[in-house]
């Protein structure tokens, strides 16, 4: 078989969402296939060879990894270890200037690998498979962003949270970043239903999570944990910081009325760490007990842990 490149796709390619491949390869031998891939519309993110290339990973985020059998610094195996390592288990493919022979296919797919080709005998079918393997990839991203939503307000959903607060609380012990969490519960739910109906009810869902965005920044993690619940986990952020965050909420909650239903407020509950606690879990239950206190002492207003 020979080995014309296919038709340039670059333009019809941009504006979807591209396909990244990382090359793992000397520089030479890569001039081989990295045009071929360019030129079927893929984006190579990067050439590097050995153990750099495990740097490039977390750098360029690629969708699948081609491989030279060559490649010096770091072996097959090692690279498939790696790689299976990485959160998103990305698909590895090889090359080589040997002959695919069905032995060598098989012991590549036994290592955990998808295919070797020859190059540039099989340069087509290389840019076939990368092109299939991108595509299960993108699936795969998707549906675990979806999986990380709710799925009435488009928020990050408690198993997400559980993730982020697990991340923050790790921050705070190995570099000592302080975190904080809010929790808020709408004020009287229950009457908004039963006066203005479930819909009504989810409409001022939607509006005190377009609050909660509005209210956090870039690393700050928005999440509805269920029902009328809510959280903020914010990244960084001291006791006093936390505070000024949860009264800002509550303005931005309370400052414009709700189609049908009129003004909506809510009740909030602050604690930090490490000021107030120090886990996980002693975190939740310090903010959830300050909301109690906010509900007992009136709603509408912010309590802090601890007082
Ligand atoms: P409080 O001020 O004490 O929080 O009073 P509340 O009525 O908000 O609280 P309560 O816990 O008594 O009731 C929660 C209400 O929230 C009852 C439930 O029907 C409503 N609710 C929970 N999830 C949803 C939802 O997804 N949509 C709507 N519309 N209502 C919900
Ligand atoms: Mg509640
Ligand atoms: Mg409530």
């Amino acid at each position: 078989m020979s080995a014309t490149a296919p038709e340039k796709v670059v333009g019809r390619e941009r504006g979807r969402e591209q396909g990244r491949v990382l090359l793992v390869s000397e520089s030479a031998t890569s001039a081989l296939y990295r045009e071929a891939l360019e030129d079927a519309g893929l984006n190579v993110v990067g050439v590097s060879g050995g153990a750099a290339a495990l740097i490039s990973l977390r750098r360029s985020r690629p969708h699948v990894v081609v491989a030279d059998i060559c490649v010096k610094g770091i072996s097959a195996a090692e690279l498939v270890r790696s790689l299976r390592q990485t959160q998103d288990a990305l698909p590895l493919v090889f090359v080589g200037d040997v002959e695919a022979t069905r032995e060598r296919r098989r012991a590549t797919l036994e290592a955990g690998a998808f295919d070797y080709f020859q190059i540039p005998d099989e340069l087509p079918l290389l840019i076939a498979r990368a092109r299939q393997l991108i595509g299960v990839q993108q699936r795969i991203d998707r549906l675990r962003a979806e999986a990380d939503r709710d799925y009435l307000t488009g928020l990050a959903n408690r198993r997400r949270f559980r993730t982020a607060l697990g991340q923050e609380v790790e921050r705070w012990r190995r570099y000592n970043v302080p975190c904080s969490l809010l929790l808020a519960d709408i004020d009287y739910l229950k009457r908004i239903n039963d006066a203005h109906g479930h819909s009504a009810g989810d409409r001022v869902i939607r509006h005190v999570a377009s609050a909660l965005t509005e209210a956090s920044r870039d690393n700050d993690t928005a999440a509805r944990m269920g029902g009328e619940e809510f959280a903020l986990l914010l990244a960084g952020a001291d006791e006093a910081s936390a505070m000024a965050a949860a009264e800002r909420l509550r303005i931005i909650v309370a400052a414009e009325a709700v189609e049908g239903v009129g003004i909506v407020t809510v009740s909030l509950g602050v604690a930090s760490c490490p000021v107030h606690a120090e886990t996980e879990r002693s975190l939740y239950a310090a903010s959830d007990a300050a909301l109690y206190r906010a509900k007992n002492e009136g709603r509408n207003r912010t309590a802090i842990a601890g007082n």
